[in-house]
């Protein structure tokens, strides 16, 4: 679960993030949309506790992602594109990250067989296609088996196949109990992908609704 209550953040005269107000529930996706600079990667970064903010707060499960003694077991999160590894192989990389935070290694293959990342496992990150990154970012994020999933833009760099593959991917992952929230600039692709659509403009929110109702009502 994510709740946002009154968050607003300034950059300089900018307010990219207005006085926003909405929760997330595990058990379905929730759509983040709104047009280029609405304040969608604004609002993830502050749930992570990347940015702070000019006033309200972000909790995940009750507390504030930097108060948890797991985060990665609360939010994984990828937030842009993962940059390339260039000497390492996707294995190697995220092995690299499972020690580091203390993740069984065998969780390793387990994230590589869940993004279809495991043919390629053994080939350095450096030369993968922005599709293949984004797969090894979402592995990543996936590494702790975290109670929240969150992507910023997930769609872009996919080609069709990735596109699928994912929508197919979230819908388990949240079937399962976990929190997702996945921005986008396209109504039409998370009206495929998301039950729930949290939809903000100018760093405000609009519309907070599932997806049902709002296909229903339009
Ligand atoms: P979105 O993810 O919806 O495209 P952003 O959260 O990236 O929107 O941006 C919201 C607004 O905040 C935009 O006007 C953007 O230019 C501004 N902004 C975002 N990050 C910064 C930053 N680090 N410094 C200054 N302005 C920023
Ligand atoms: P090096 O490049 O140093 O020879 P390897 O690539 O052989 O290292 O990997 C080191 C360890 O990780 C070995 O035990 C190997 O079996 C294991 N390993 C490497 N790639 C994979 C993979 N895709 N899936 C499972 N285990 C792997």
């Amino acid at each position: 679960m994510i709740e946002i209550r009154e968050l607003t953040k300034r950059y300089g005269g900018v307010t990219a993030v207005d006085h926003l107000s909405f929760s997330v529930r595990p058990g379905q996706v929730t759509g983040f949309l709104g047009p280029n600079g609405a304040g969608k990667s604004t609002t993830m970064r502050a749930i992570v506790g990347l940015d702070r903010p000019s006033a309200g707060t972000a909790t995940v499960n009750g507390r504030p992602y930097a108060d948890h003694p797991d985060p990665l077991r609360q939010v994984g999160a990828v937030l842009e594109a993962t940059p390339a590894h260039r000497g390492r192989t996707a294995y190697h990389h995220l092995l690299a990250l499972a020690r580091t935070h203390g993740i069984a290694a065998s969780r390793v293959d387990e994230v590589l067989e869940l993004t279809g990342l495991a043919p390629v496992a053994r080939r350095r990150a450096g030369g993968f296609s922005l599709g293949m990154r984004q797969r090894l970012g979402i592995a990543a994020a996936l590494l702790g088996d975290p109670a929240v999933l969150m992507l910023d833009e997930p769609v872009n760099g996919l080609d069709p196949d990735g596109v699928l593959w994912l929508r197919t991917l979230l819908k388990h992952l949240a079937a399962d109990g976990r929190t997702v929230l996945v921005s986008s600039h396209l109504m039409s692709e998370m009206a495929m992908t998301a039950q729930h659509l949290v939809i903000i403009g100018r760093g405000r929110l609009l519309a907070d609704i599932s997806t049902a109702e709002l296909i229903a009502r339009s």
